[in-house]
């Protein structure tokens, strides 16, 4: 594992690294305690089917070109419910889930949707647009804290400000468009995005705050109901 860029879902955005972590392949993977309501086998069979659907879309939109996407679990019982991405050493996508967001999941629907949003990020190229969107507004910042006489530490704190309000305000966007492409994905691998999305349900709801880092709820359960819709899933 080289390295682990953001965390996407659910609430924060952290740069950290994954040297530390103990993983498995999904597709190996086994509960050592029968405290689950998806069991192994279905884990096993979400993750294949997610990663094959999220593949032929990455295929298809063709925006970025690994997609080849693995599955891991993070083996830490410790560790909060989270999933996450990152790249392997031949830059292909890695999908990280802690052992408690796959307990925390009422069932399949709601594993493979959250797995499919995770997989939509990469495959809509958020990571690299990410960057680009925090140089950018740091520099707008830059000019303004220039214009208004900021120098040395009131300039820096300024460029800082200018790169978080930047990515933060984007990354509200992204979780949309994630939303969206993986209520697709869902779809196309054979599990029900509506009923997956109820999980939303058991979030803590950001509201609508200016540097919330993610989308309120009920917009995010419209937009599935949306895309559902058109996918001819509801009336
Ligand atoms: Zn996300």
């Amino acid at each position: 594992m080289r390295r682990l860029t953001f965390l996407l879902f659910p609430l924060v955005l952290v740069a950290c690294s994954a040297d530390f972590l103990r993983v498995q392949p999904a597709e190996e993977w086994s509960p050592d305690s029968g405290d689950f309501q998806v069991d192994a086998v279905a884990f096993q069979d979400i993750s294949r089917a997610v990663g094959k659907a999220a593949r032929a879309e990455c295929l298809r939109q063709s925006k970025v070109s690994n997609c080849d996407f693995t599955i891991l679990v993070d083996l830490n019982p410790r560790a909060p419910v989270n999933a996450f991405q990152t790249l392997d050493k031949q830059d292909q996508p890695v999908i990280i889930f802690t052992r408690s967001m796959i307990q925390s999941a009422k069932n399949p629907d709601e594993l493979a949707f959250v797995m499919a949003h995770e997989t939509a990020h990469h495959v809509l190229g958020h990571i690299a647009r990410q960057t680009e969107i925090a140089q950018e507004s740091a520099a707008i910042f830059n000019d303004l804290g220039k214009l208004y006489g900021e120098d040395g530490k009131e300039l820096e704190r300024s460029q800082k400000l200018g790169a978080e309000v930047g990515v933060q305000v984007n990354v509200k966007d992204f979780e949309l468009e994630a939303d969206q492409l993986g209520t697709i994905i869902t779809h196309n691998a054979g599990y029900d995005p509506l009923v997956g999305a109820k999980y939303f349900d058991r979030l803590p709801d950001p509201g609508d705050e200016f540097l919330g880092t993610h989308p309120p709820n009920a917009e995010r359960v419209q937009i599935v109901v949306e895309t559902a819709r058109q996918l001819g899933l509801t009336e």
